[in-house]
């Protein structure tokens, strides 16, 4: 964990002796705002390298949600990427159409990607599916979470298949991944546990790789980094925003743990990868007999929901749509 110090203490940074910024518990570390960020960037390289996350990955799609955890990242990778196998990212911002919230967003991530020269592809689902999340969620009487969570899983594949890409980028943090890595535990859901390591492989045509490069980093390192990055990230919160009472309990339980240990979850989530790593995911995939996305049953999420409410699946409509939008290329920003 990190914490912003206090304007009136005098500690020294570590590295170059000015006048300390930040104090980071785990490291046992006081540094000056420059040489913080670098610290960050460098634990990012160094998850990175550990994992071999970005092994044959040149290509990457970053999925921009607006939040300080996606666009730390996008701003972390523009700072590494000459020091990485990577030759081009490109970002993907999904709107959902939920009023100022994804406004707001869409601001954030523009600004992002026109602060790091980034190329941005911006999908409104309602040129997609005729609808915005609200009146999705109003036709199918689904929960907003699980429904957005199905329709940014399905966009986001699609648009890495068609773009060829190597790999989708996801900001998932470190006490993201623990505290869905114990949740799925104690629900005994082992198929969604194995999901949460840092790389988990694609399928060619089909499903596309996914990398955590934020795996091994703090929630509030994120929130500093950004902050003393000065990178503007939307501020009002998710109208849907859910506060789950298993995840609450078990993110304060390990915040315990790390404040009499620092450095605790840092240790689990390595045990944790090491050992999730060997468990296959024993997941039958197949493609849609309609859109040849990935499913379970041969007729994907988005087919089987869209059959429900618009009486076809029109998940190979949403396919075209994309294609057309990508040949018009992407935002030069
Ligand atoms: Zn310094
Ligand atoms: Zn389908």
């Amino acid at each position: 964990m990190s914490k912003i110090l206090e304007d009136n203490v005098n500690y020294k940074c570590r590295k170059c002796g000015s006048r300390a910024s930040v104090r980071v518990t785990y490291a046992k570390l006081l540094l000056c705002r420059e040489h913080f960020l670098e610290y960050i960037e460098n634990r990012v390289l160094n998850t990175m390298k550990r994992y071999g996350i970005l092994k044959d990955t040149k290509r990457i799609l970053v999925a921009l949600s607006g939040g300080k955890d996606s666009l730390s990242l996008l701003h972390i990778l523009s700072k590494i990427k000459d020091k990485t196998e990577l030759e081009e990212i490109i970002g993907i911002h999904i709107d959902l159409g939920l009023g100022e919230y994804s406004l707001e967003s869409i601001n954030a991530v523009k600004k992002a990607c026109q602060d790091t020269g980034t190329n941005c592809i911006i999908i409104p689902i309602k040129e997609l599916m005729d609808h915005n999340l609200p009146e999705l969620v109003e036709l199918t009487r689904r929960p907003p979470c699980s429904l957005c969570g199905l329709i940014k899983r399905y966009i986001l594949n699609l648009t890495a298949i068609e773009l060829g890409v190597d790999a989708v980028a996801l900001g998932h943090h470190m006490d993201d991944v623990l505290v869905f890595i114990i949740k799925d535990f104690l629900f005994q859901d082992n198929i969604d546990m194995a999901k949460m390591i840092p790389v988990t492989k694609g399928i060619q045509g089909l499903l596309a790789k996914k990398i955590k490069l934020l795996y091994e980093i703090y929630e509030d390192d994120l929130s500093t980094y950004a902050y003393l990055a000065g990178i503007k990230t939307t501020k009002t919160p998710c109208p849907y925003k859910y506060q789950d009472p298993f995840k609450n309990s078990i993110r304060k339980m390990m915040d315990e743990l790390e404040n009499y240990a620092p450095g605790f979850k840092i240790s689990v989530a390595r045990r944790l990868a090491k050992n999730l790593e060997k468990t296959p995911i024993l997941e039958e995939i197949q493609p849609c007999r309609y859109c040849g996305m990935p499913s379970r049953n041969g007729i994907c999420s988005i087919c089987s929901l869209t059959m429900k409410i618009h009486g076809e699946p029109i998940g190979p409509k949403i396919k075209v749509k994309i294609k057309n939008k990508l040949q018009q290329g992407t935002l030069h920003l």
